[in-house]
Order: structure tokens, then sequence, then C-alpha cells
């Protein structure tokens, strides 16, 4: 039987990679929901929709279409805004400055939960994110939250960067995930906390095949 698999924690603790790698082994989808909010980010940037104006945010998110498609050659899903792929332009800083303020919208997250939901409605999927087990999927048969201390996730994802020669310095991205973390954890909308059903995973030190294993040790339990 196919179910939904919930990995929710803080910014940069290993959820895509672990997401990815459980999805491949189980033939499950993948959906990488803050890819999302990050879409979302970069049309509104791109637009100049003002964060208070209710009227410009409606119409702006009826104007949005996000679609993932699967990209054989680099064996992922990507993220396509209205038609064009902005995989690589939403991982950028100055989307990651950004990206809490809009997530704070009630507007904005009624409307990625909504297609979220559509997404995983035939199960078989493994989402990532905030809220996943809190709020899109209050059902998921397996819940996971996942954590690690803020030294260990600054250097992931400095790493991470760096690998998509992006050369970010070291206290930049530390204050950029705690700011993340600050606000998504205090919002009103759903906020950023463990589920009571949900495992909790710290990836401080772990390797990624100890992630993965665990995941799936809850799937088959
Ligand atoms: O997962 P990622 O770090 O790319 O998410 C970027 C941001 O999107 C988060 O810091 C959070 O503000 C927002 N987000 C959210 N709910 C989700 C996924 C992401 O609010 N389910």
């Amino acid at each position: 039987k196919k179910i939904v698999i919930a990995l929710d924690g803080y910014s940069s603790c290993g959820k895509s990679t672990t997401a990815k790698l459980v999805a491949a082994e189980l033939g499950y989808a993948y959906i990488d929901t803050g890819a999302m909010y990050r879409a979302v980010t970069l049309y509104f940037l791109e637009h100049h929709i003002s964060l208070t104006n209710p009227k410009e945010i409606k119409e702006a998110l009826h104007n949005i279409d996000i679609e993932f498609h699967y990209n054989p050659k680099k064996k992922r899903n990507e993220i396509y805004l209205n038609g064009l792929n902005v995989e690589d332009e939403i991982r950028k800083m100055y989307i990651s400055d950004k990206v809490s303020e809009v997530s704070v919208i009630a507007e904005v997250r009624r409307a990625m939960v909504s297609q979220q939901q559509k997404m995983g409605r035939k199960r078989g999927v493994v989402m990532d994110g905030r809220d996943i087990g809190t709020a899109v999927f209050p059902d998921a048969e397996v819940k996971i939250f996942m954590t690690a201390d803020v030294d260990t996730r600054t250097k992931r994802r400095q790493d991470e960067l760096l690998e998509k020669q992006q050369l970010v310095n070291y206290d930049e991205i530390k204050k950029n995930l705690l700011k993340r973390d600050l606000i998504d954890s205090t919002r009103a909308e759903s906020p950023l906390r463990q589920a009571e059903d949900a495992h909790l995973l710290d990836t401080s030190h772990m390797t990624i095949d100890e992630q993965v294993e665990f995941v799936i040790e809850r799937v088959t339990a």
C-alpha cells in the first residue's frame, strides 16, 4: 500500500537529500514544497508585489502556475514557474533572504497547501517542508521531524552553494538560516513545529545513508 511520508524540519538539515533518496528507493514521487514557496517569492520580486497588499497578492497567486517536471539527465524533479525552469534561480541567496517573509502570508499558504494536497492525493509521495505533517497531510502514515545543530547546517549549505559556484560567506548563511527558522517557527499560520506523532531525527552526526535508513525503517515497521 502506498503511503505519504512527511519530512519536516529546520532549514538545511538534509531534508531534501534524504527525501530524494527515500523516494528513489521506494519508487515514490518527491515533492520539494520549499521550492514552491521559493518560486512564489521569485514571482513576487520580479513583479514587485507588495507583501502588504491583499489584492495584489491574490491577483499574483492567480497568475502563478507551478509545476514539477522530471529531468532524466540530472535525475531530479525540477520546478517550473509559468513554464520556465527556475530550479537554479530559486536557490540563490536573494530568494533565501525573502522567502520566509512571503511564506507567512496566509493566502500564499492556502494556495500552496491546496496544490500540495492535490499532488499527494494518490499517496506514494515523499514531501519535505515545514508543515507537511501538521497541515498538508496530518494523516501522513510516516512523519519525520529533522533537526541538526546550526553549525553543521551552515557548513552543509555552504558546501551546497559552492557546488553551484556560489561563494557565500559562512556568517551570512548562518544568519539566514537562523532568521528563517525564527520566522518559520513563530508565524501565525501553520508554524514550523514537530507533529505529535513525528519521529525526531537529529542529523548532526549522521551520514546520508544513515538518515535514509532511519526513514525506510519507519516505513517498513
Ligand atoms: O525547504 P526550503 O529551505 O527551500 O524552504 C524555504 C522556505 O520556504 C522556508 O524557510 C519557509 O519559509 C518556507 N516553507 C514553508 N512551508 C513549507 C516549505 C517551505 O513555509 N512547507
